[in-house]
């Protein structure tokens, strides 16, 4: 016999809608304003959160202003998500109401392909569904993301957040977090590495805790001076302002890592020049089209890679590594109202390090 939901699957009876109050960018580099958005209420495998607070990431502005292209309005950003789970479908398994969760940068994907089986799901061949500007896997729904007070999200794309981490400055491990981590484990950053992150923001400054609690030496390349007591404070050895030429006669072919984080146009050529023989640089940024010559790669067999947040599993295996390290962002919280001026901070690098939103100011 077929069970009730079963049956009701089969049918794909449209689920119903709830509606959620939000925060929404109406069109390309509109000031964000009051939106209300329609969420389905949770079937049999999702989680209903109530969320409690949501992290800025540089990601939100690109998009939120279409810098990247393609971008899709209104548009309700935010993939750094934490709250607690308000209501569990009939068949989840490994939640109940009142735990503690995350959702990330995507909210769904294949499940069957080779990177969705490899746990990488970010690569999905078919596609992830991105937790905003995007779409569910219908490939119509739209999906709004955490500048909202409300989400429904699958059980499988949803993190347990360990006991004991400050819940606003955990929000951020949910991207400038894995996207860190993951390359760091990925490319075997070890003890005793030399490793220099370029741009102290939201994700550099979790660059440098995470590096350091892997045992590297840290270095800091900033733009300017200003950040210097905080890098070291963060936990790096050393500190270099980008803006004295110098920095790149003094500090050539010195790293093994480079972890570049930056929002804006550089010159990847210059940072090349810092790693040693066989070194790697990993850009994590995605700033607008950045020179680069192959001169800088072949020069002592350089490698320049990339790398995109994190599949689920790492993700988790990142909050569990940041519970046992004490490790959690530094931020700003945030009532929604000041939205659009924690963006333009942002952008301007005056932001210590990463604004976060507590969504109680929307309730
Ligand atoms: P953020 O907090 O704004 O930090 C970016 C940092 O870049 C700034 O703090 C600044 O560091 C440096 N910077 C900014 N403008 C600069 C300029 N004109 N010249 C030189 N340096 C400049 O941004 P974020 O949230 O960390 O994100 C950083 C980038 O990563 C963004 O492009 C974002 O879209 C991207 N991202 C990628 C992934 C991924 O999976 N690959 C995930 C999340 C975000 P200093 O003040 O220290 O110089
Ligand atoms: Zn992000
Ligand atoms: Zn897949």
């Amino acid at each position: 016999m077929v069970d009730r939901e079963t049956l009701d699957d089969r049918h794909a009876r449209p689920a119903p809608k709830m509606r959620v109050a939000a925060y929404a960018a109406r069109e390309a580099k509109a000031r964000l304003g009051p939106f209300e958005i329609e969420r389905r209420a949770p079937g049999p495998q999702d989680l209903l959160i109530d969320i409690r607070y949501c992290g800025v990431c540089h990601s939100d502005i690109h998009q939120a202003r279409d810098e990247w292209g393609g971008a899709l309005f209104p548009m309700v950003p935010g993939h750094e998500i934490v709250g607690a789970v308000a209501e569990a479908g009939s068949r989840v398994k490994r939640f109940r109401p009142g735990d503690v969760v995350g959702v990330g940068c995507f909210v769904d994907s294949c499940r069957a392909c080779e990177a969705c089986r490899a746990g990488d799901e970010q690569f999905c061949e078919k596609g992830v569904a991105y937790t905003y500007n995007g779409t569910e896997l219908d490939g119509k729904t739209p999906t709004y993301g955490g500048y909202s007070t409300r989400i429904t999200v699958d059980e499988s794309y949803v993190l347990r957040i360990p006991p004991g981490l400050a819940l606003a400055g955990t929000a951020p491990l949910l991207c400038a977090g894995i996207t860190t981590y993951s390359p760091l484990r990925h490319f075997g950053v070890q003890a005793g590495d030399e490793l220099a992150v370029v741009g102290l923001g939201g994700l550099g400054h979790m660059g440098v805790k995470l590096a350091k609690a892997l045992g590297a030496r840290v270095t800091v390349l900033s733009h300017s001076e200003a950040k210097r007591d905080d890098a070291l404070r963060l936990g790096a050895e050393d500190f270099a302002a980008t803006r004295d030429p110098e920095v790149f006669t003094k500090n050539a072919g010195r790293f093994d890592f480079i972890l570049d984080t930056v929002s804006a146009r550089h010159d990847y050529n210059a940072y090349l020049n810092l790693l040693g023989r066989n070194g790697t640089m990993v850009l994590v940024g995605v700033p607008e089209a950045s020179p680069l010559s192959a001169v800088s790669l072949i020069t002592r067999r350089r490698r320049l890679v990339g790398s995109n947040i994190g599949g689920i599993r790492e993700t988790q295996e990142m909050l569990d590594f940041c519970a046992a390290h004490g490790i959690v962002s530094d931020v700003e919280v945030i009532p929604i109202q000041k939205i659009n001026e924690a963006h333009d901070q942002t952008v301007r690098s005056d932001v210590r390090y990463r604004f976060v939103i507590d969504l109680a100011s929307l309730r």
